[in-house]
């Protein structure tokens, strides 16, 4: 297939923007969906900040930046995503949800689309099960914050053809980013592996084994994390973090994925990490 040009990204949240900002930064001509206006002002306030940053640092031309933020059109309508050749979901992390928006996409897209999801931890061949075209559905899963962060990690769901696997390998080696393959398993590597520690961190914190600053400058200093296993967890979405654990937990049917009690609190609370500004920590 031709190289991607034009991509559809659905969600305009914080990886939603991130995703749309490198695909612009990489040339290519994006449509942002989310549902409603305030969230896609949100989305390119976010966008136009985070490239404001690279032009001070120097790693970005002004015009640059001017060009990367042309090239993004935001919009409530899934008609836009009618000529996309590569769609990817990043909406809220919750199965029933996905299901609904990959039902719309299916009335708009072209049939030979690449339909992809960044979901955390929700099953490829689940989610491929609700689109057209199961062989061009695939895992694209990129890090918070994508503008800084090296991996992707591409999941093929049982039916992903070649063709569909080879084209998100190259679309996300051409951005510039790594891309690593990874077989469809609830939360697949990165998340499987990761969210035992942080809720085992949010754990320690329930039963009053250290404050968490303490939790997290242990594990800072002295495992060489770069973040502290709370603030992760608050730049994640506390949200985000459960419906991952919840995944894990039921799918993989073993206790040790069971979500910390503190962390459901949290999330009725609705301190939600840095999204809401209160999670573990206070945000300004
Ligand atoms: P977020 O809460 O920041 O943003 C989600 C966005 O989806 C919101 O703007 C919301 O309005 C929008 N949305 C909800 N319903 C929609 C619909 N029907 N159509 C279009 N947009 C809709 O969440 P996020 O952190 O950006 O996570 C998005 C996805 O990326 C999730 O699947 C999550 O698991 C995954 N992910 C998150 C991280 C992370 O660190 N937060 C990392 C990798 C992957």
């Amino acid at each position: 297939m031709a190289a991607i040009q034009r991509v559809g990204v659905i969600g305009a949240g914080q990886m939603g923007n991130g995703i749309a900002q490198v695909f612009a930064q990489g040339g290519r001509h994006v449509v942002m969906i989310d549902v409603n206006d305030a969230a896609l002002k949100r989305g390119m306030e976010t966008v136009q900040k985070s490239l404001g940053k690279l032009v001070e640092k120097g790693k970005l031309q002004p015009p640059q930046m001017g060009n990367a933020l042309s090239l993004i059109a935001p919009g409530t309508d899934y008609a836009a995503l009618k000529d996309r050749q590569l769609i990817i979901e990043a909406a809220t992390e919750n199965l029933d949800l996905k299901r609904k928006i990959f039902e719309q996409v299916k009335v708009v897209a072209a049939d030979d689309a690449i339909i992809a999801t960044n979901t955390s931890s929700i099953s490829i061949t689940t989610l491929a099960a609700g689109v057209k075209n199961p062989a061009r559905f695939i895992g694209m899963h990129f890090m918070n914050p994508v503008p800084l962060m090296q991996l992707v990690e591409v999941i093929r769901g049982l039916d992903t053809d070649d063709g569909t696997f080879n084209a998100v390998m190259e679309t996300a080696a051409a951005l510039g980013k790594t891309p690593v393959a990874c077989n469809d398993s609830p939360g697949f590597v990165s998340n499987r592996v990761l969210l035992p520690m942080i809720n085992e961190a949010i754990f320690a914190l329930h039963e009053g084994v250290a404050s968490a600053e303490a939790i997290d400058q242990i594990m800072k200093l002295g495992m060489n994390h770069p973040i502290g296993p709370l603030a992760l967890a608050d730049l994640i979405g506390l949200d985000t973090c459960l419906s991952i654990l919840e995944v894990l937990h039921r799918d993989l049917g073993d206790s040790k994925y069971r979500p910390c009690p503190l962390l459901r609190k949290y999330v009725a609370a609705g301190h939600l990490g840095r999204k809401t500004k209160r999670g573990f920590y206070k945000y300004e």
